[in-house]
C-alpha cells in the first residue's frame, strides 16, 4: 500500500476554452483528450504535465457536482488526486481513522481509474481523490 504520484490537479473551469487556450496555445502543455464523466456530470479534459496531468473539470449542468461548486466557490483549484497501490486498503484505514469519505466504495472514474474522495473537512479544505487504475479485463 503506497502512494505512487499526484495523478493530476483538477481546476473547476467557468470559461474552459479560455484555459484550454493558455494550456495548450500559451503554454504548450499536451492535450491528451477530454472524457465524459456521465455520473459526476462532469467533461474532464486532460493535459499532460510530465507525470502528472492537469485536469480541466467543465460540468454538463449547473445542478451537478462542479456546477454547483462553480456557482458557490467560483472557478479554481477543485481537487488534488493522489494515484494509490492498493485502493480499498487505504479506503479501510482512513474509514478506520475515521476519516469522512463522499462515497462508502470506489467508483469508476475517467481514464479507467477507481477512485474515492477524502471530504475537504477531513483534508485542511482540500478535496482530495485517490485513485488506482484498473488494469483490464478486470471490469466494474
Ligand atoms: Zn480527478
Amino acid at each position: 500500500m503506497r502512494i505512487k504520484k499526484i495523478s493530476h490537479i483538477a481546476v473547476a473551469g467557468d470559461n474552459p476554452s479560455e484555459t484550454r487556450e493558455l494550456y495548450e496555445n500559451i503554454l504548450g502543455l499536451n492535450f491528451s483528450g477530454s472524457e465524459p464523466v456521465e455520473r459526476e456530470g462532469v467533461t474532464t479534459h486532460f493535459f499532460d504535465v510530465g507525470e502528472s496531468s492537469i485536469e480541466l473539470l467543465e460540468p454538463l449542468s449547473d445542478d451537478s457536482a462542479v456546477g454547483k461548486f462553480l456557482k458557490k466557490r467560483g472557478a479554481g483549484l477543485h481537487h488534488i488526486a493522489l494515484e494509490v497501490e492498493n485502493l480499498d486498503g487505504y479506503v479501510e484505514k482512513l474509514k478506520q481513522a475515521g476519516i469522512t469519505l463522499l462515497s462508502d466504495e470506489p467508483q469508476l472514474g475517467a481514464h479507467n481509474m477507481r477512485i474515492i474522495f477524502i471530504h475537504p473537512k477531513s483534508a485542511g479544505g482540500v478535496l482530495i481523490e485517490l485513485c488506482e487504475r484498473v488494469e483490464p479485463p478486470y471490469s466494474v
